[in-house]
């Protein structure tokens, strides 16, 4: 398989090269060259397999210049029953007769990023080998929150890299903070920011840009990458749960070989939807895609109008990992929609950058209505949610989680529709615990309690137990404590490489 880049202008490149790349030079994003089908014979033996042989059967398809054993390797080494608690590593959950959650939160950080940051570092560097790469990798991370820890246990001890992570150290949650600071590992940095998310972000931009330091890195034998979620290695791990939980679905007898279902997505950067619509595109059995946002409902009103605009005021929500303006894997869907179009498509994200805002033609359009439903949820709606569904079934939604279910419910009352359906889960409530616990047991249960006081009265309410990496976080030893002006970011990482 070879991958072309969104924009037109880089094309025949395999798929270690586009991973290590992350970005095409022309500014667009890597796609596959052709579409990989799947029929009903395959999908259903996927109902007899575990999950790391159908992440195994999607990836020999689109990385096929690793070796099957290298493969095999990746996976074995990232989907592990001790990292994510569970042998069904993407488990379902029956929320009612036709709704099943799919819970993406098992892995070492209890969110969902997991699933694709367990696996990219390992195809990471097989793809530095593969290519001849000599230069040691150094992975530089902005974070709101959940990718930065993400990616610190993703590439921990992984040979042949370093990973540096800025945070700002006004805007990340309690228990994000101390999981980035009592982060452990040989061949981590997790440095604070002073500022919110913005500064970090742009201090790693500037990083990226500036030549001089690309210079020395190179003399001392780095290299700069990024771990972020428009790398194809990150994208293509995720069309595995779609498969796995309609695999599961055939297996459990809830629907019969070939019958469609709903996929209901918490979105922000687009994708996860997107690895969805692949998955549709493979021969899945779907019949829509609902994508669900909060307040920063961006997608809704393109979906819906066919104009994207940003031009708006961000919104800080309860569900903060979807707080985002500019999602940018909507390029891929794009290009896909428009039959390779790299003209058009380069059109409007030109008019994005410049002027903030494009809109896509009637036809565009309609392809796009054909597949995707969308709506929004906002935060008196998303902890409504989560009590009412509490209160119903005893399960315990997160707050993004929660944005997918009440969309959920909006488009079966605008639509009737109710082909079964599956509520992808992104993080465990115990992760945004003081929204969690206020939606379930009122605003007395939280006040004058920290987060981590708040993990064990969830668990009390909800009869769950408190997942292993965040139980005692408190108590862990802060190992990283420096903390920088957005300006001296470029001395840490200079610090941290001895250069
Ligand atoms: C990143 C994230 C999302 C959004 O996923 P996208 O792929 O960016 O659309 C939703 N929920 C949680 C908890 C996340 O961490």
């Amino acid at each position: 398989m070879l991958y072309r880049s969104t924009r037109g202008n880089c094309s025949n490149v395999s798929s270690a090269e586009a991973i290590k790349r992350g970005l095409a030079a022309d500014g667009g994003l890597f796609v596959p060259e052709k579409a990989i089908r799947f029929d009903k014979e395959q999908i259903l033996k996927m109902s007899e397999m575990t999950y790391q042989e159908r992440a195994l059967s999607i990836l020999e398809g689109y990385l096929d210049d690793y070796t099957l054993s290298e493969l095999s390797d990746c996976v074995n080494q990232a989907y592990t029953a001790e990292k994510f608690e569970t042998d069904a590593i993407a488990p379902l959950h029956k929320l009612y007769d036709s709704v099943n959650v799919l819970e993406l939160w098992h892995g070492p950080t209890s969110a969902f990023k997991d699933m694709a940051l367990q696996i990219l570092p390992h195809f990471l560097v097989k793809a530095l080998k593969k290519t001849g790469e000599k230069e040691e990798i150094v992975i530089l991370v902005a974070t709101s929150g959940d990718t930065g820890k993400a990616a610190l246990e993703g590439f921990k001890d992984v040979d042949g890299t370093k990973i540096i992570v800025f945070f700002p150290s006004e805007g990340v949650s309690q228990v994000q903070r101390m999981q980035m600071v009592t982060q452990e590992g040989s061949n981590v940095y997790s440095i604070a920011v002073k500022g919110n998310f913005d500064d970090a972000q742009n201090g790693v931009k500037r990083i990226f840009s500036d030549e001089d330091v690309s210079a020395l890195m190179h003399d001392n034998g780095y290299k700069f990458s990024s771990a972020n979620s428009i790398n194809w290695g990150r994208l293509v791990p995720q069309i595995v749960y779609y498969f796995s939980a309609y695999a599961d679905m055939l297996k459990n007898k809830e629907i019969e070989i070939g019958e469609k279902i709903n996929f209901v997505v918490p979105t922000g950067n687009f994708g996860n939807i997107l690895a969805a619509y692949y998955a549709m595109q493979m021969g899945l059995p779907v019949n829509k895609l609902i994508c669900a946002s909060n307040d920063n409902n961006v997608l809704t009103d393109f979906i819906n109008t066919g104009v994207y605009d940003r031009n708006r005021e961000f919104k800080k929500t309860l569900s903060p990992s979807m707080d985002i303006l500019i999602s940018s894997n909507l390029e891929r869907l794009l290009y896909l929609v428009t039959d390779s179009d790299s003209e058009m498509v380069s059109n409007w994200m030109n008019k994005l950058k410049n002027e903030g805002v494009y809109s896509v033609d009637q036809d565009t359009k309609k392809k796009i209505q054909n597949v995707f439903w969308a709506g929004y949820s906002n935060d008196t709606d998303t902890l409504k949610t989560i009590e009412s569904v509490y209160s119903e079934t005893g399960y315990v939604l997160d707050t993004h989680t929660a944005v997918a279910v009440d969309v959920y419910d909006k488009y079966v009352i605008s639509t009737s529709d109710v082909t079964k359906a599956v509520i992808v889960s992104t993080a465990s409530p115990f992760k945004f615990n003081e929204s969690v616990v206020k939606a379930i047991a009122g605003e007395e249960a939280v006040a004058g309690k920290t987060e981590f006081e708040l993990l064990s009265v969830l668990s009390e309410k909800s009869g769950l137990t408190i997942p292993a990496p965040l139980k005692e976080l408190d108590k862990k030893s802060v190992l990283h404590k420096e903390i920088c002006e957005p300006l001296a970011m470029i001395d840490k990482v200079r610090e941290a490489l001895k250069i």
